[in-house]
């Protein structure tokens, strides 16, 4: 890939080094025609460099002005910036939604157990549970705090392989596939040239209404890029995981000019899943039990909307 991926730390205080240095390999491989497209959005000059900002300072000390989201294109130079310390709290939430959709959702499902079991996931858990709630409570610190990575925690560093049958290997995989969703959102709005048209947005009355539909359309062309692998559960994870990480920074973060995330979510879980019933639609409860967990949001989680994890969702009552 001819884009310039300027890695400027070299620094290994961070897991994630490894997997940041496959990501153009990965969508290369992956995804051939988002690859294509990116060259072709190359030799136009629209799409000039994606930058990965080795910046340790955590998102809520960051004066304004500087860069504070955890990914952002300058439409304007074809430039999109990646934050390093967001990379790794994205990976620690796929390892721990993994962890805990792995354990209590699949593994009871293939012994014939079909359960909304996501209350499962509590402080006083089983051990595997509780690792994934405790590496999701380590992602909460990334986003207050200095980052430190802790021994005893599991980390993508160790992996060689992209995939592998373990909680590293797939992390590192539904990772790779939630990174470059994200990506690939950022050059949809590229490609739509939505540079001019959020421009036009701000003159306009539904200013709001105006800016969410670029989002949406944003979140479509990426989903039609990664549509590729489709079937691909991890693809799904990456997808998913993507849109729920922003959903942790829902009460830290000026969201007016996006949609609501939960919506975003429900639209986005439409499009890819399309049985009702999938197991795959526990992957947003999970992601939401461990944000209530973490932050003692006290959701209102009614056991008696129906019995698929689709209809739990639609049945938390949340502010
Ligand atoms: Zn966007």
């Amino acid at each position: 890939m001819n884009i310039e991926y300027d890695i400027k730390s070299s620094e290994s205080w961070s897991p994630v080094i490894y997997l940041k240095d496959n990501i153009p390999l990965w969508i290369k491989t992956y995804y051939p025609r988002a690859y294509k497209r990116n060259e072709l959005l190359i030799k136009k000059g629209c799409l000039k460099k994606i930058i990965i900002i080795p910046d340790k300072t955590p998102f809520s000390q960051k004066p304004t002005g500087v860069f504070t989201k955890r990914i952002e294109t300058d439409l304007s130079i074809g430039t999109i910036y990646i934050n390093e310390v967001y990379l790794s709290y994205l990976w620690l939430c796929c390892c721990s939604i993994y962890i805990n959709w792995y354990e209590i959702i699949h593994k009871p499902l293939e012994n014939g157990y079909y359960g909304l079991n996501i209350f499962k996931i509590n402080p006083r858990a089983e051990e595997l549970v509780q690792l994934g709630l405790n590496h999701f409570k380590l992602a909460s610190t990334f986003l207050t705090s200095t980052p430190t990575w802790p021994d005893y925690f599991l980390s993508p560093s160790i992996q060689n392989g992209l995939i592998a049958e373990d909680y590293h290997g797939i992390s590192n995989g539904i990772f790779l596939a939630s990174i470059s969703f994200q990506i690939l959102h950022e050059i949809g709005h590229i490609e739509k040239n939505h540079g001019f048209a959020r421009y036009l947005a701000f003159g306009s009355k539904n200013k709001y209404a105006e800016l969410s539909q670029l989002e949406y359309k944003a979140d479509d062309y990426a989903i039609r890029k990664v549509g590729s692998k489709r079937s691909s559960e991890t693809t799904v994870f990456g997808v998913i995981i993507s849109l729920c990480c922003d959903l942790f920074f829902y009460k830290n973060t000026n969201r007016q000019e996006h949609p609501d995330i939960l919506e975003r979510i429900e639209k986005t879980l439409k499009r890819i899943i399309s049985d009702n019933n999938s197991e795959l639609y526990a992957i947003t409860c999970i992601a939401l039990r461990l944000w209530d967990i973490t932050y003692s949001h006290n959701f209102n989680w009614d056991e008696n909307v129906g019995d698929t994890y689709k209809n739990l969702i639609s049945g938390i009552a949340w502010q």
